[in-house]
């Protein structure tokens, strides 16, 4: 006969199992030896909890009172491996600015394994958990900087409905780590269906293990794009894969086009092949519009501008159209399932503007009504979120300077935006718009809040304690604001509003 526990003698509540209880399956795990080397996070000493996302826990079935538990934060900053997972590191190549590097990996990440949540399957990674044989001259490490810039920008990423790898938690230790200064060491667990890159393929072909690429092809469509199998025999499949990606890439950069995220470096090796937003780094989101904008202090000639980052994904593209060609054997098939990417980034990115300019279908003139607007903003250096909120509450019948007032007073050259706007109320009225109706179509689309710079920062010194008691309130906050970058929030108000002078002075670079 089983008998029930008795309550522990202390009083404390017994410890859930957290991780340890998830339905673990470790698909990735089970690719042969060329594909990963396994091995334990290195431990950090006196580990403390600093944030956590319950949507994120939610994914795969994790109760958030986890997040308080000290043996939640034990495996958070990878201390203990939860049993059911099986750690490695995922070796991977790429394209570097430019430069083919053979050999990267995980050098700071090590994925624990996959995770059955309530609505599929989650791959959970530490990030900053130590080196690996993929470290090159890294230390394997995060410092809570760039933690607490990965957590919340992930979580505010798929607030505003962008594809994207997600973030559980955050734990933190006061083992120092060196950057341009002294910092210290966080853990990142970070989720998404799979973690595979464009340059995960690149490794095996540049390495000639057509067998291996191969395998990780058939993973890659088994597991994530089974349409593909269902394309036909031979090469089709791999040929359904580009497209499928292609497809995918297209969407995203239409997205981050629409909200003014640069990602900073989008060498091939920080492109996913699920095409989600991975490996936040040096990344911004534009304030005043800049198509030229640099987020990324080490990117000197702007290879990853905001403007150049539609074309970087068609190259990054062709990288892994080059690294799929011996299971394909068809030159021109694959080029010509690579320009898929052309009119699907086409499409996807008229589609985002019309509907962030509040219109309902598209005409051959809107592309010229969008430029017109782009080359305004980035003449005058508008803020990009303000402008297009503001947009929203234009009446479509003009009742005078007054009304115009929100949006006139952010440009400089009124003569220039009021030529603009006669323009767009033409078009406004063409499709017989209403203002309420409209209003509300655009603010779903045209977000309130953004992760901008100086509010990550705020909540980074906070978390740090530079200038008092450590505190991750601000991050709370933020986690929580950033949920619905699309509602109005007035207790959040602060957060919409322009940078402070001190944001320009923000420098971010790959070192994190
Ligand atoms: P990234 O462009 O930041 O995504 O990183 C490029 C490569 O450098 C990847 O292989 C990373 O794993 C590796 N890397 C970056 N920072 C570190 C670090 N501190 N220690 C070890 N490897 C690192
Ligand atoms: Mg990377």
């Amino acid at each position: 006969m089983n008998h029930p526990l008795p309550p522990p003698a202390d009083g404390l509540t017994a410890p859930t199992a957290g991780l340890d209880a998830l339905r673990w399956s470790n698909a990735f795990a089970r690719l042969p030896e060329h594909f990963h080397t396994r091995l334990e996070p290195t431990t950090l000493p006196d580990p403390y909890p600093v944030a956590f996302s319950s949507d994120a826990a939610a994914l795969i079935g994790l109760p958030a009172s986890a997040a308080t538990q000290p043996a939640f934060t034990e495996v958070a900053v990878g201390n203990r491996v939860p049993s059911g997972a099986e750690p490695l590191a995922a070796v991977y190549a790429g394209h570097q600015f430019g430069v083919y590097v053979p050999q990267l990996g995980d050098g700071r990440a090590i994925l624990l394994g996959g995770v059955q949540g309530p609505a599929g399957l989650w791959e959970l990674q530490w990030k900053g958990a130590g080196k690996t044989p993929y470290s090159r001259m890294g230390d394997g490490r995060a410092v809570l900087r760039s933690s607490i810039r990965e957590f919340l920008c992930s979580e505010a990423m798929h607030g505003l409905g962008i594809p994207t790898s997600r973030a559980l938690s955050i734990a933190g230790s006061d083992y120092p780590v060196f950057r341009e200064t002294t910092e210290t060491a966080a853990v990142v667990i970070r989720m998404a269906p799979s973690f595979v890159r464009f340059g995960s393929f690149e490794f095996f072909y540049w390495r000639n293990l057509h067998d291996e690429l191969r395998l990780l092809a058939d993973h890659v469509i088994d597991n994530f794009y089974p349409e593909c199998r269902a394309a036909g025999d031979g090469a089709r499949p791999y040929l359904a894969l580009i497209e499928a990606v292609a497809r995918r890439t297209a969407r995203l950069m239409a997205h981050w086009q629409g909200v003014g995220f640069c990602h900073g470096v989008m060498n091939t090796d920080n492109m996913s092949i699920l095409g989600l937003t991975i490996d936040y780094g040096p990344f911004g989101f534009l304030d005043a519009f800049d198509a030229n904008h640099i987020c990324n202090h080490s990117d000197d000639q702007g290879r990853y501008s905001y403007a150049q980052q539609p074309g970087v994904a068609h190259w990054n593209l062709y990288c892994l159209g080059q690294a799929l060609i011996p299971l394909i054997g068809d030159v021109e098939a694959t080029q010509a399932a690579l320009e898929t990417y052309k009119d699907a980034f086409a499409q996807a990115i008229s589609a985002q503007f019309n509907a962030k300019l509040g219109l309902r279908d598209t005409h051959d003139a809107d592309t010229g009504l969008t430029e017109t607007l782009l080359g305004l903003l980035d003449a005058q250096r508008v803020d990009w979120t303000i402008f297009w909120r503001q947009l929203a509450r234009l009446p479509a019948q003009s009742q005078g300077p007054a009304t115009d007032a929100p949006v006139r007073d952010l440009f400089v050259d009124r003569d220039a935006i009021d030529a603009w706007l006669r323009d767009y109320r033409k078009r406004l009225a063409a499709q017989s718009s209403v203002d309420a109706e409209r209003a509300a179509r655009m603010n779903r689309v045209n977000p309130k809040y953004i992760l901008r710079n100086h509010l990550a920062e705020t909540a980074i010194r906070q978390a740090r304690g530079d200038d008092g008691p450590r505190d991750f309130a601000e991050i709370e906050r933020l986690l929580d604001c950033l949920r619905r970058p699309y509602d109005e929030q007035p207790h959040y108000e602060a957060y919409a509003g322009l940078p402070p002078d001190w944001a320009g002075a923000l420098h971010l670079s790959c070192s994190s």
